[in-house]
């Protein structure tokens, strides 16, 4: 018998969310991350948007996925409460704007798909964006719908006081150590190879984010991109504070997302494509980290909204502070990799996050421990398999 029932490779949001559901199912659990703590990667530079995106944000994501959301707004109003510690939660809201006719067109059928989820989308008039957002210029729009059950967090944050659950609960969680392979024993993984020693397991799941590939790479080749994704924050603006909604600039033109940050504004977006050349990583040999990726990108989204300031004027403030970057890995599908490794029994991919983990991350790590416990999942698990493509 192994001191451990499951080993955990990657201490981000994919892979605190499989420890504590592994947990939940009984499992003793270890995490084990090359890093100094948790969310030092990918999860450090997420926006920390927990959104009921299904249809509305992403017309790939439909009915499963928006359960998977509705259960990550539960999960994190729960670590909140359960931990008492302050991760920038807020249940804010978020406001998606149309500024172009075609946009508002396109969205309607949407809306009432995202309605009949469960969504509560409200469309807004010019009095109630007044009353909700006022610091939009309403009718320099052509329109807003206002979903109200959508939170932000900060992951940076809110994945910490997750590993920290995850440790008073019993598991363990070991840093600065590297995974370079695994044991296998006979068809089955029996643990993974660190750069010191073997560390033994019943099960193996690896949650390394855009570095999930290259270690899986003599077993599988495990799809996905990683892509660079940049944001930026600004310093305090007046007028902003944690109330203000998330916003989602929708047009397929403009692109943005924006919420508050400690006083001032937390920006990104999606550049046109083709992509610029300073987003591309080598999927086999991404750098070691992320702290020297490009940051171009942020800066172009500066330029980009320039745009739209009539819109929301605070954005003629809205000069760059601080940049971070990370590496969300994207299916051509835009749904996650959550299942077995082929051939290889005790051994799982939690991966692909598609710039979502965060949002769908207690999702993902509640369908891997039910696969990896039950055997079964109430969600369709052909949906997030290796092999789907
Ligand atoms: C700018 C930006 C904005 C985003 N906004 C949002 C948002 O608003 N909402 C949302 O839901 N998502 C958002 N995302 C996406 C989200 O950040 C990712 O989906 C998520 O962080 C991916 O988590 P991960 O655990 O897969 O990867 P990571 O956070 O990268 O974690 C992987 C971990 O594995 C460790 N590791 C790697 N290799 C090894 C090894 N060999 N041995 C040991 N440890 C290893 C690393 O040290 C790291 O800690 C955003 C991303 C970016 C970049």
């Amino acid at each position: 018998m192994t001191d451990f029932d499951a080993v955990v490779i990657g201490a981000g949001v994919l892979g605190c969310n499989a420890a504590w559901h592994l947990q939940e199912r009984g499992c003793r659990v270890l995490v084990l991350d090359e890093a100094r703590g948790p969310a030092t990667r990918t999860t450090r530079a997420a926006a920390g948007f927990v959104c009921l995106f299904s249809t509305i944000h992403r017309q790939e994501w439909g009915q499963t996925e928006w359960l998977m959301q509705d259960y990550g707004i539960e999960f994190y109003s729960r670590l909140s409460q359960s931990t008492g510690k302050d991760f920038a939660f807020h249940r804010s809201g978020i406001a998606y704007l149309y500024l172009t006719e075609q946009g508002w067109t396109d969205i309607q059928p949407c809306i009432a798909t995202a309605s009949a989820y469960g969504t509560p989308l409200e469309v807004l008039t010019s009095h109630r964006a007044q009353t909700i957002l006022p610091q939009v210029a309403f009718d320099t729009t052509v329109g807003i719908i206002f979903d109200s059950r959508s939170l932000r967090l900060r992951a940076a944050d809110a994945i910490p006081a997750l590993a920290a659950q995850v440790e008073q609960r019993g598991g363990e969680i070991r840093y600065d150590v590297k995974v370079d392979g695994f044991a296998l024993e006979g068809g089955r993984v029996s643990g993974v190879r660190t750069t010191e020693d073997v560390v033994a397991g019943e099960c193996v799941v690896v949650a390394a984010g855009a570095w999930s590939r290259p270690l899986l790479a003599p077993l599988v080749c495990l799809p996905g991109e990683p892509t660079i994704v940049a944001r930026y924050t600004t310093r305090p603006l007046p007028g902003v504070d944690e109330h203000l909604p998330m916003l989602m600039f929708s047009d397929s033109v403009h692109r943005f997302f924006i919420r508050e940050e400690r006083g001032g504004l937390l920006i990104g977006g999606a550049d046109l494509q083709p992509l610029p050349a300073d987003r591309a990583i080598n999927a086999t040999a991404p750098p070691h980290g992320i702290d020297g990726l490009p940051q171009d990108h942020a800066y172009r989204m500066r330029e980009h909204l320039r745009k739209v300031e009539h819109v929301l004027p605070l954005l003629r403030q809205a000069d760059i502070e601080q940049t971070d970057a990370g590496l969300p890995v994207y299916t051509e599908d835009r749904r996650f990799v959550a299942d077995s490794i082929p051939g290889v029994e005790g051994l799982y991919a939690l991966a692909a996050c598609n710039e979502a983990g965060v949002t769908h991350g207690p999702a993902l790590g509640r369908h891997l421990a039910e696969l990896i416990v039950d055997g079964d999942t109430r969600l369709p698990r052909s949906r997030y398999a290796i092999d789907r493509f």
